[in-house]
């Protein structure tokens, strides 16, 4: 049997675990938190994350348990559409809910180890980092010039009850702010994201939640309900760290995977998705190949498209939290909305 030591049992962790052959891998997963969540918002699962659910065999779980998403649009602070979106099914899901899932995939063969790891487990084998944006294992392997980034932007964002009328789904994009409302099963998932000044440390809820209200205090009337409705309890807030470019994802028998190798900002909402891709990439590699062969296929099939991401992602969060660009974007997605919308009209009269 080959000894693999995966190092985070999160969403990509999880993944990897359930898909290795059992009758080829001794698989432990060193895991910090003694259970698994039980509250957390939503992610946004796209195309590609479904077909890893699929391949996965948990999508049609997935998708009972989730929302699907197949319209919204990019919004004013009033609430005005600048830009309408339809689309085939962006599926959301609550963390906790796909954890589970993931979870429940994992054989019984695989050891856990609950309790976290300053100092990564001896012996041959292989080691894989998928413990997130601080990872342990790329401060190791890769150095302090690998050490996570924090970027301004807090993220405070929870679920209320009551599902969202749809005039009022989407991403609110104000001056320096964004406002995002969807439904998540029977009730409502909402995030803000704005520069804070709040610090690097571990953010305190309340005082976030009333930083938010103040801060959104001139939104439209369906934001202002879901900030009446938000609390403490049913909130989260944190700083929005990232990892700086990585060239190669493995060094030796080492592996990175997920937010360990390219934590992004939250704007395209692909971090999880591309953990999910990673895992899987990752476990049916190792289990048709040699181990040097599996790596050297995962970094050529998994760098490039995830680095250009995370690039995209800070790009995507320049544009929508514009200070001082913020008339002239807006003036130009209103363009682009009309453009899209004659499109749409052309296409439907012509069917
Ligand atoms: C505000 C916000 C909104 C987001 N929205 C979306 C979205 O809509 N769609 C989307 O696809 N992505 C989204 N993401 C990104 C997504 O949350 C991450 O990309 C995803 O969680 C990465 O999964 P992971 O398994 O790599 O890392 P993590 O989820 O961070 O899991 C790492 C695991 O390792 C464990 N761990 C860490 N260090 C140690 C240690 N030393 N010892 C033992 N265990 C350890 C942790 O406890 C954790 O369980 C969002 C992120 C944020 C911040």
């Amino acid at each position: 049997m080959e000894k693999v030591d995966i190092i985070g049992g999160g969403i990509a962790g999880l993944a990897l675990a359930g898909r290795l052959d059992p009758g080829r891998f001794a698989v432990t997963v060193y895991e910090q938190r003694p259970e698994l969540p039980t509250v957390g918002t939503t992610l946004a699962m796209w195309g590609e994350a479904q077909q890893a659910l699929s391949e996965l065999g948990m999508l049609g779980a997935a998708r009972s348990r989730g929302a699907t998403i197949k319209t919204g649009a990019l919004r004013s602070p009033t609430g005005e559409p600048m830009l309408s979106m339809e689309g085939e099914g962006l599926m959301g899901i609550s963390r906790p809910e796909l954890l589970a899932l993931l979870d429940s995939a994992v054989p019984e063969t695989v050891r856990r180890i609950i309790g976290r790891v300053d100092k990564l487990p001896a012996g041959a084998g292989l080691t894989v980092g998928a413990d997130g944006v601080n990872s342990v294992v790329r401060r190791d392997y890769w150095g302090k010039r690998s050490a996570a980034r924090p970027t301004p932007f807090l993220a405070v964002r929870g679920v209320i009850p009551g599902t969202p009328s749809t005039a009022d789904i989407g991403e609110y994009w104000g001056r320096g702010e964004i406002f995002g409302l969807a439904p998540a099963g029977t009730g409502t998932n909402w995030y803000a994201s704005f520069r804070s000044g709040a610090g690097m440390d571990k953010v305190d809820v309340a005082t976030a939640l009333e930083m938010t209200r103040r801060r959104y205090a001139h939104y439209s009337p369906a934001v202002l309900k879901v900030l009446s409705l938000a609390s403490p309890e049913n909130s989260l807030a944190q700083q929005i760290w990232t990892t700086p470019p990585m060239g190669r994802y493995v060094r030796g028998n080492v592996v990175l995977l997920g937010d360990a190798a390219h934590a992004m900002t939250p704007n395209l909402g692909r971090g999880a998705c591309e953990a999910l891709i990673d895992a899987l990439t990752l476990g049916k590699l190792l289990n048709e190949m040699s181990l040097e062969a599996a790596l050297a296929a995962y970094g050529r099939k998994r760098m490039l498209r995830t680095q250009q991401l995370r690039l995209a992602s800070s790009l995507m969060g320049s544009i929508a939290l514009a200070q001082g660009m913020q008339p002239w974007r807006d003036a130009l997605l209103k363009q682009v909305g009309k453009q899209v919308a004659r499109s749409r009209r052309k296409a439907e009269t012509s069917k």
